[in-house]
């Protein structure tokens, strides 16, 4: 028994008992074959899809009519961070002074609903300070608040000095009361602390490794692409992370750090702004999945434009990185490498997720690759292709709906008017 909340009504199917759930759906997008199934009846049992068939001419009782609606699996998000949101460079640093875990866990909530009523169903999330994300994937995932299902990195690991050492640019004063972060804190400088920090993620409840392997545009540091690891330190991650079951996600804007990060074995690359033909090839050489966050370059190109939004540090980084995004995506498509659908929402506001369908396609991409790119493809790099990913028998019942064919107005998906996640309606317009 779930109880369903959205938007501040409660939504009962079948009763409150609603064990089995009929999904009635104009016509369902087929992702792998990109052609739609018209008038089909998705049948939910336990949160999981029992079946998928025509529809039946007299409905069933207690039936969800989407009958004018087109139908979509769940869609996935791999690179968020539920557990922050793009602010003024002073607020940020007023919060870096005054903000408690617990101010930072109680804002996310929102940002979680913000992200499921936006049809993400699943989303992984990409490193968060004191493991909130792992507290909030909890949350989520006990039913305790609305949000999508999470797949976390805990905190991301850095070298000292890197993109998510969080002590970065603070005063000597300051450097010198907290101490120097070490593995547990997701910072280490040898191969050895390496394999520590994998082990403390696991400890901490990760689901999968985030490393930040060159430098990155938001963090308080001057260079936004060095390479901030040996390839001794990303071999031990690697290899310790495979020994733990975890996938590896490595940020990378600097095409030496984005091919250390891949000779090593990591699963994907984040951003890969810079990143060059040798890098391309690479990337088809050892199957590493490429993960674009277009959005995040474009939101923090324009915000660089405000001389009080970024610091100092940061404002010629933003403004230098994040306009080549959508062009190496561009390339990157055409040339064949493995694309997978990741935003790096809190970069930019929670909920706008689905804008980076547009951008895919504004860069060449065709709407069923970028719909695949957030479906299948984004299941198949969670290690979840027979749960996640598409609507067919023994897949989780995660379906979103909208009004038109998206893939004829990819911008259809900024407009989501169902949601539905493991059987449970959040949004139903
Ligand atoms: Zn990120």
């Amino acid at each position: 028994m779930k109880q369903l909340v959205a938007a501040g009504l409660l939504l009962s199917l079948n009763g409150a008992h609603a064990a089995t759930q009929t999904v009635d759906c104009g016509r369902l997008l087929d992702v792998k074959s990109g052609t739609w199934r018209e008038r089909v009846s998705i049948v939910i049992e336990d949160g999981t899809v029992k079946s998928v068939g025509p529809m039946a001419s007299t409905p069933a009782p207690g039936r969800i009519d989407l009958s004018a609606k087109s139908c979509l699996p769940g869609l996935i998000d791999m690179h968020v961070h539920l557990t922050s949101e793009t602010q003024p460079v002073v607020d940020a640093y007023r919060d870096r002074l005054t903000a408690d875990p617990a101010d930072l866990a109680y804002r996310s909530v929102k940002y979680a609903e913000r992200t499921l009523m936006a049809g993400f169903t699943t989303v992984r999330d990409l490193g968060a300070e004191q493991a909130l994300n792992v507290s909030l994937k909890r949350a989520i995932a006990a039913g305790a608040i609305p949000g999508p299902r999470m797949f976390t990195a805990g905190k991301s690991i850095a070298t000292a000095g890197g993109h998510a050492d969080p002590t970065n640019n603070l005063s000597h004063y300051l450097s010198h009361a907290i101490g120097t972060p070490g593995p547990a804190e997701g910072v280490i400088n040898s191969p050895d602390e390496g394999r520590q920090a994998v082990r403390e993620r696991y400890k901490e409840g990760a689901d999968l490794i985030k490393i930040t392997a060159t430098g990155g545009v938001l963090s308080q540091a001057a260079s936004g692409q060095n390479s901030q690891y040996t390839e001794d330190e990303l071999k031990a991650i690697v290899s310790t992370a495979k020994d733990y079951g975890f996938r590896v996600a490595a940020h990378a804007h600097g095409a030496e750090g984005l091919k250390r990060a891949l000779r090593a074995g990591v699963d994907s690359i984040e951003h890969g702004t810079l990143m060059d033909d040798d890098s391309v090839a690479l990337f088809k050489k050892t199957g590493g999945w490429y993960v674009p966050t277009i959005s995040a370059g474009r939101y923090v190109a324009d915000k660089a434009k405000d001389p009080n939004y970024y610091s100092a540090l940061v404002r010629p980084k933003a403004a230098a990185i994040g306009p080549q995004l959508q062009a190496t995506f561009a390339r990157a498509y055409k040339a064949g490498v493995k694309i997978a659908f990741g935003t790096d929402a809190g970069v930019f506001p929670h909920g706008e997720n689905a804008k980076e369908f547009g951008y895919m396609v504004e860069a060449g991409m065709t709407p069923i690759d970028a719909i695949r790119a957030a479906t299948i493809h984004a299941a198949t790099l969670l290690d979840q292709p027979k749960r996640l990913g598409m609507l067919e028998p023994g897949f989780a019942g995660d379906i979103v709906a909208v009004d038109g064919d998206p893939l004829r107005d990819i911008k259809l998906l900024e407009q989501v008017k169902f949601v539905m996640k493991e059987g449970v309606v959040y949004k139903n317009l």
